[in-house]
């Protein structure tokens, strides 16, 4: 008999609870590396690039002007800005490109914000997904089994792993990304930040705050790059 494996099969069957909606097997630091030079290649095509040097210099943009230093400028406009704030927690993907900032990855864009009450942080259980548009490409532990798996069955000992250690009457939600659905967590304002500009808060976010595996830096702390 013929077996026609129609592309786009699940081949690992997986029971999850999201809808994962990928083509590329998981499991597999390769499936990643898969999953990025698929997507640059589609986006190659798109935009008509056929030379080597474009592809280099696509590389290159991911490396160093798409970073999480867009992310931290969303997280700065909405620590200032309540009426943004609230457009972008009620939908995301629109008030992020107010600021200019989108494309591949993150079409839907979903923000969730840190209070007393609720930490929030971002995984992808089943391979890499990640917000590429407002933080650049993920870190190699992000795309880790180890991550992937204890973000889900053990958040509080992974941030404590991380140094972040969070009330215990502050409840941990974990978010599972999609190829769909990206998430980044908006942090909370740090104490002490009152006045400070749009700038100088921006400088405060660091990428790890947006993923939920960190919290953002107290003013006098910043990196300096
Ligand atoms: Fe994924």
């Amino acid at each position: 008999m013929t077996h026609d494996h129609s592309h786009g099969d699940d081949p690992h069957g997986h029971a999850h609870d999201h809808a994962h909606d990928h083509d590329h097997p998981h499991g597999s630091e390769l499936s990643a590396v898969e999953a990025r030079v698929r997507a640059l290649e589609s986006l190659l095509v798109e935009k008509g690039y056929v030379q080597p040097a474009a592809l280099d210099a696509l590389v290159e943009m991911y490396e160093t002007e798409i970073g999480p230093h867009l992310g931290a400028r969303v997280v700065a406009r909405a620590w200032t800005d309540p009426a943004f704030r609230a457009r972008l927690l009620a939908e995301a993907t629109p008030a992020i490109a107010e600021l200019g900032i989108g494309g591949r990855g993150g079409e839907h864009m979903v923000v969730v914000e840190n209070t007393p009450e609720t930490h929030n942080m971002v995984v992808c259980t089943l391979c890499s997904c990640y917000p590429w548009p407002v933080l650049g490409l993920p870190p190699v532990w992000y795309k880790a089994p180890p991550y992937r798996a204890r973000a889900v069955s053990d958040p509080r000992g992974v941030l404590r792993e991380f140094g972040v250690s969070i009330p215990e009457t502050t409840r941990i939600t974990v978010w599972d990304s999609t190829a769909e659905t990206r998430f980044m967590v908006l942090p909370m304002r740090p104490a002490g930040t009152e006045g400070l500009p749009e700038e100088a808060l921006a400088a405060l976010v660091t990428r790890d705050a947006m993923i939920g595996t960190g919290l953002p830096l107290s003013p006098g702390a910043e990196i300096r790059s």
